[in-house]
């Protein structure tokens, strides 16, 4: 049994003062909730802050991105250790906007996965198609590569979570129907059971990511595959977050 796991992720959104106003509504609205896992990714600048907000909650702590080097002239990125010293637990990897705007490559993806497993952090690897791969019928193609490449080398991916986050349904407003999301969750399960075997794909949590609100939340965790939510837009406000995090 796969334990729900509901993810924000604050993107380039909040700062320093309405992150540490929406990390405190949500810790105190939280404190009650047992059977879901809560994780809220804010901009590297806010994570300290953030942390003390959420201490003693339920509420973990995770980077929107990370550099797969322990250490080095590297201005402007961050380390794993960096993000352990602040508190986090887990690091998103490979969002869509890091591969579309930043040119993120499946190779340099895989290191920082690598680098995160390494280091104690869990990676949330986020992959998904663009709309004219999902119109040609590549869908499958493609997150069949973005996992086999991203989880290459990858001896132990029990600490790793997948998200599927179709690029066309990312800040859109568009939502994939939870049938389309069940169908490619099921195949990158099945794609996780043929590099790891299936005891490891059936416990691999699977979040679907592209513009989840509290309405329709419930419809996509009805799904055997869809383990939880990669949450943007509704994130940034307590209310719509607890929505999401109280599904049905
Ligand atoms: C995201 O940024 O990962 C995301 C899914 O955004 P939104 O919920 O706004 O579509």
């Amino acid at each position: 049994m796969r334990r729900p796991l509901i993810a924000a992720n604050w993107k380039m959104f909040l700062n320093r003062e309405s992150a540490v106003e929406l990390a405190s509504a949500l810790a105190e609205k939280t404190s009650d909730v047992k059977e879901r896992d809560i994780l809220v990714c804010p901009a590297a600048p806010l994570l300290s802050d953030v942390a003390t907000a959420i201490r003693g909650s339920r509420i973990q702590l995770g980077a929107q991105n990370m550099y797969f080097e322990k250490e080095g002239a590297f201005t402007g990125e961050v380390s794993a250790d960096m993000l352990l010293s602040v508190g986090c637990s887990h690091v998103l990897i490979g969002h869509s906007e890091r591969r579309h705007v930043f040119g993120e490559d499946d190779v340099l993806i895989n290191k920082k996965v690598l680098c995160a497993l390494e280091s104690g952090l869990k990676p949330v690897l986020c992959v998904g198609e663009l709309l004219q791969q999902r119109e040609s019928g590549t869908t499958e193609k493609v997150v069949h590569t973005q996992v086999t490449k991203g989880l290459e080398k990858v001896d132990a991916p029990d600490k790793l979570t997948i998200a599927y986050e179709p690029v066309w349904a990312i800040g859109t407003g568009k939502t994939a129907t939870p049938e389309d999301a069940d169908a490619v969750q099921t195949y990158i399960r099945k794609t996780v059971a043929d590099l790891f075997g299936q005891d490891i794909a059936d416990n691999m949590r699977i979040l679907y990511g592209g513009s989840v609100k509290p309405d329709n939340i419930s419809g996509l965790m009805a799904k055997e595959s869809v383990d939880g939510a990669l949450v943007g837009g509704a994130s940034l406000k307590a209310d719509s977050f607890y929505g999401i995090i109280d599904f049905v």
